[in-house]
């Protein structure tokens, strides 16, 4: 039942102090249960000379040992798990680019938060018992599909669990179950706006509502044209499997930031490099510290993400503090000729360019001893006139905007509508060819 007809729990509206006294006294709990009852984090700790007694207060995280992936795959499957094979009631994992994958697990209690969690992000954008929810995500081993399946249900909307592919399908689903909300990838989003054209259907006849979209940056050029084709309102969503997977952050009424649930984990954002705490509008890798999970107890987790927190209040009335959508991930940070360069500004770029269709792809390259940054980018049927003059300045001005935003010049490569490879999950846009050599 929620709490009232804006909030799905009283806990998104408490004063952060009230906030903050929650979280301490779970902060101390998850310590104290993670050192006694996972030997990993007692030996962790003992290598830093720390001890549970040590915490005290909020600031005293600083003091712990990070967690990484490496730790999670070193202890696979079950080797940072908190408690007995026959306490856990469901499991999950979450694959990597290479090597073993990541185990996580989840009690009763702690998906009984979890649904709450993704009920509290889904409530927030509007979701309510009138709804059709088509959740158009994995449903296996990812956590994005049943997070969200549960979390809508709780709900009582109505739940098209769908899951990937067979775009046509889909579609003559939402217009026959009468969808009102998505959730997707925002590339597989863009992906049902042509097939969707190539059926000769106007996205916006569908009639949906609200559109979710998470598991891989996107950017406000994206957003605009998500909700300008099927006028619907776009909202960004954030997770990942080591903290349940959907339901950490997620994007109020105001679209601008994402609100992150502090009574059920600590937010700190560190230098990638030195992992040196960073302040408030400073941006870092993300570190999230889960404080109610049962299972797996993750102390100080660096997620791999890059954003920022903006301390603003918010016209939500939502007392938890925001970070800014994901500018990035500190692996997928491309070093080309010493400039940092993240996909996403390139994606910001392009999606702003009204000629530029829904696909590209970033090559990097190294001629002896210098990268070289190739974006090849398909154009719009409409703009592509065969002129060779036209197309070169399309090029050229792609090419300019391209160095303002990363202070590097590029080779752009402009290439007709259907040329690049179509995702319907993450979308791999960067080939680095220097890694390959
Ligand atoms: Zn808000």
């Amino acid at each position: 039942m929620p709490y009232d007809d804006k909030y799905w729990q009283k806990e998104e509206i408490l004063p952060r102090k009230e906030l903050e006294e929650i979280q301490l006294k779970r902060f101390r709990w998850v310590v104290r249960h993670a050192y006694d009852n996972v030997p990993f984090y007692r030996r962790r700790f003992r290598e830093a000379g720390v001890h549970p007694d040590d915490v005290r207060r909020l600031e005293d995280l600083a003091k712990l040992p990070f967690t990484t992936k490496e730790d999670l795959r070193e202890n696979y499957p079950f080797g940072l798990f908190a408690v007995p094979k026959e306490k856990l009631v469901r499991v999950h994992t979450s694959s990597g680019t290479s090597g073993k994958p990541k185990v996580v697990g989840y009690t009763a209690r702690d998906l009984e938060n979890w649904v709450n969690l993704c009920a509290r992000c889904l409530y927030m954008v509007g979701l309510r018992e009138k709804d059709v929810f088509q959740n158009m995500v994995s449903y296996t081993m990812f956590t994005g599909g049943l997070g969200m399946h549960y979390g809508a249900e709780r709900i009582g909307a109505m739940v098209v669990p769908s899951g990937t592919g067979n775009t046509k399908r889909q579609i003559e689903y939402m217009l026959d179950f009468g969808t009102t909300a998505i959730h997707c990838t925002p590339s597989y989003a863009l992906h049902i706006k042509e097939v969707a054209e190539g059926m000769e259907i106007d996205p916006k006849e569908i009639g949906l509502r609200i559109g979710c979209f998470g598991a891989e940056p996107w950017s406000e050029s994206t957003r605009k044209k998500l909700e300008d084709a099927f006028g619907l309102k776009a909202f960004d969503s954030y997770g990942l499997s080591e903290m349940n997977g959907p339901g950490v952050a997620f994007e109020c009424e105001e679209q601008n930031g994402l609100h992150v649930w502090i009574d059920h984990y600590i937010v700190e954002i560190v230098d990638p490099e030195t992992g040196e705490p960073l302040s408030d509008g400073e941006k870092g890798e993300l570190v999230l510290t889960p404080l109610t999970k049962e299972a797996l107890p993750l102390i100080r987790y660096r997620t791999g993400d890059i954003t920022f927190v903006m301390d603003d209040e918010c016209s939500c009335g939502r007392t938890h503090p925001k970070i800014h959508r994901i500018l990035g991930r500190a692996d997928d940070m491309i070093i080309v000729r010493g400039i940092n360069v993240f996909p996403s500004q390139i994606e910001h770029v392009l999606m702003s360019i009204p000629e530029v269709g829904d696909n590209y792809q970033v090559v990097i390259t190294r001629k002896g001893a210098l990268d070289e940054i190739t974006v090849r980018v398909e154009v719009k049927d409409e703009f592509f006139t065969g002129e060779l003059s036209d197309i070169e300045r399309l090029r050229k001005k792609i090419q300019d905007r391209l160095r303002e935003e990363l202070g590097l010049r590029t080779n752009v490569e402009l290439v007709e509508k259907g040329t690049l490879e179509r995702f319907e999950g993450k979308a791999r846009r960067v080939v680095d060819m220097r890694k390959e050599l």
